[in-house]
């Protein structure tokens, strides 16, 4: 396990065998009230499997966490050298987090119509939309016996809209 570490990436941090033989960060923060997994967390490198089960573990019981929040949970109890390289892999093996942040398709454009695209005054170039409309209240129409209907024309300036 040691082999994988770089000695810069350790030496700065100053680290201790125990007598089960984990490596810990020996720090500077031994007069600090925090707890001792704080002051003195277990040193791991990102790929070995301890690491991607905590990780993993992490992710899906925080609700999908992000690579900040991973950070943030895993730095109370542990110091994974790598750590970038390992969410990385976290996020991308995950079912859930593919699905929900999927590229979804778009669409070619097609090109605009001449009329769309040169220059006239307003309403040169129009549109437009007819409906015709009745009660749509039955009771309404009951009541008043009406037969009679309405239209609605609705003109679209195709240039300005
Ligand atoms: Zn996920």
């Amino acid at each position: 396990m040691l082999m994988k570490f770089h000695v810069k990436a350790l030496s700065s941090l100053r680290p201790f065998l125990d007598s089960n033989g984990l490596l810990w960060v020996g720090g500077r923060l031994e007069n600090s009230e925090l707890t001792q997994d704080q002051k003195h967390p277990i040193i791991l490198h990102h790929s070995d499997r301890l690491s991607k089960l905590l990780a993993r573990q992490a992710h899906v019981s925080n609700m999908h966490a992000g690579p900040q929040a991973l950070f943030a949970i895993l730095s109370l109890g542990y110091h994974i050298i790598g750590f970038k390289n390992l969410v990385k892999g976290i996020s991308n093996q995950c079912v859930s987090c593919k699905k929900a942040y999927a590229k979804t398709n778009s669409q070619v454009m097609g090109q605009l119509p001449v009329n769309r695209v040169t220059l006239t005054s307003a309403f040169h170039h129009t549109s437009y939309w007819s409906r015709f409309c009745w009660p749509t209240d039955d009771e309404e129409r009951i009541h008043t016996q009406s037969h009679t209907s309405e239209s609605i024309c609705l003109c679209i300036c195709l240039y300005s809209d």
